[in-house]
């Protein structure tokens, strides 16, 4: 038997007590968001009547190097944090290859997702300021369901707008947010101005989270009390997800490695972030002990860090949101009908947009039969069964685990399991059953769609 420890937690004072933002640190900061209507930068204010106060200094803040979590946070993140550095000795095994596999176990959330760990910070702030509506959308549902137990901790009511083709095929994660009190719309919706729009112009729509942002936001806006609040995209959300990454660094250091390989699948870029960029800071202050890369996996069918551009566009289909600097397959984008529903949004947020634009990161596409055999060969392994967004981060994994095999380097892997897909199993049994495929996307459909949004490019 192998010596080889598997499991690192850490104690319960080891757990951060400040996120890490990374913008204070970046060589080339975030282009600023620019106001739709003046195309003039937006400060903190701008955004006040949208987001709670705080959440939009930390948005735009790029000066302090870390922001304090709130006590009342950390002892929140205390009923699940740490989160488990896992060494995935049977997934090792499983591929014969000689790389040190580890994975940050954030299924372990009550949620079973990396995602509580920006809803309890958001509805903390919400609260503090006297909010007492908070509302959003969700696509595969994990944001709504974080959501809905952070307002329900802190005595809010939460309002949720979950992508239509999603609520119907999905109806656990809405069965949750309806257990934790949440009041749940499928958008797009005859509820708002935006979703009759949308409705109007195509009453067969099936919804996407850009219709679902574009309600919420209009809630948000037109209802007194009321904020509206994002599970990922935001530069607030990857600050706080930095507790994964933070956390990791001192497990991976309690097991005396340091990773050559940083890995997230990616929708928005929140556990991505939350991961690397604790690790990334290392290689902005001098202190990286080897050359580490940093890479995102995203669906081949909505590929905006392989295949997008970088240019202002919209964060929701109905352009209200402000103009932001990212990597986009334009706001009018609609995604494919994959099972990683975490991974449908037509854009990346700024930070990592600008990170990939300085060749500080890298980013790979995964076909979702790849995914999934990826994800399966996991489970057997391992005893988890991964979400189906986080099977793109361990198919990324297998990749980079394989190639080690070939040319026999020991090298260190890191990969964020950002969720358990115990509520995704009928996508499991549609793959076991040989119904899923793959889609491509042409290069002309991708420039047809950038061509007909409305901004013009860099
Ligand atoms: C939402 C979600 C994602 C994608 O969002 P990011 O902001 O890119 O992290 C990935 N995995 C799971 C399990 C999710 O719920």
């Amino acid at each position: 038997m192998s010596e080889t420890k598997k499991r690192y937690f850490l104690p319960e004072e080891e757990i951060p007590r400040q996120w890490y933002n990374i913008q204070a640190d970046m060589p080339n900061k975030p282009m600023p968001p620019l106001n739709p209507a003046t195309r003039q930068p937006l400060k903190p204010e701008d955004l006040y009547p949208i987001f709670a106060e705080e959440l939009c200094r930390q948005e735009l803040n790029q000066t302090d190097r870390f922001i304090d979590i709130p006590d009342e946070v950390r002892e929140m993140y205390k009923y699940y944090r740490s989160t488990p550095l896992v060494r995935a000795t049977g997934l090792e095994k499983a591929l014969g290859t000689p790389a040190h596999i580890y994975f940050k176990n954030e299924s372990v959330s009550p949620m079973g997702s990396h995602k509580l760990n920006s809803a309890i910070p958001q509805a903390y702030y919400c609260k503090k300021e006297g909010v007492t509506n908070v509302t959003t959308e969700t696509g595969a549902g994990q944001w709504g369901a974080s959501l809905a137990y952070a307002a329900r901790l802190f005595g809010l009511e939460a309002a949720v707008y979950q992508v239509k083709i999603s609520y119907e095929q999905k109806p656990y994660r809405r069965s949750i947010m309806q257990t934790f009190g949440a009041q749940v719309t499928p958008s797009p919706s005859m509820s708002t101005r935006a979703g009759k729009d949308i409705l109007t112009k195509d009453p067969n729509h099936q919804g996407s989270l850009g219709t679902a942002i574009s309600e919420a936001i209009e809630l948000a806006t037109t209802t007194p009390g009321c904020k509206y609040t994002l599970g990922s995209v935001l530069s607030h959300v990857s600050l706080h997800q930095t507790v994964i990454g933070l956390e990791a660094e001192k497990q991976m250091a309690m097991a005396g490695e340091y990773p050559d390989m940083v890995i997230a699948c990616f929708g928005g870029g929140s556990n991505f972030g939350g991961i690397a960029f604790p690790f990334m800071r290392h290689k902005f202050d001098g202190t990286a002990p080897k050359e580490t890369r940093f890479i995102a996996a995203e669906p081949a069918s909505c590929p905006k860090l392989t295949r997008g551009i970088f240019k202002y566009d919209f964060g929701d289909e109905a352009g209200y949101t402000p103009l932001l600097p990212m990597f986009t397959l334009g706001h009018n984008f609609r995604p494919a009908n994959i099972h990683a529903g975490g991974l449908r949004y037509h854009g990346a947020g700024v930070i990592v947009s600008q990170l990939l634009k300085d060749g500080l990161m890298e980013a790979v596409d995964i076909q979702q039969l790849e995914s999934f055999r990826a994800g399966t060969l996991f489970a057997r392994s391992e005893g988890i069964i991964p979400a189906p967004e986080s099977c793109h981060a361990i198919a990324a994994t297998v990749r980079e685990a394989l190639r080690c095999k070939e040319t026999g380097e020991e090298k260190v892997i890191l990969f964020n399991l950002s969720g358990h897909g115990l509520i995704d199993m009928t996508a499991y049994d549609n793959y076991l059953a040989g119904n899923l495929m793959n889609y491509s996307l042409s290069d002309d459909e991708i420039a047809s769609n950038l061509a007909s949004s409305p901004i013009p490019g860099e």
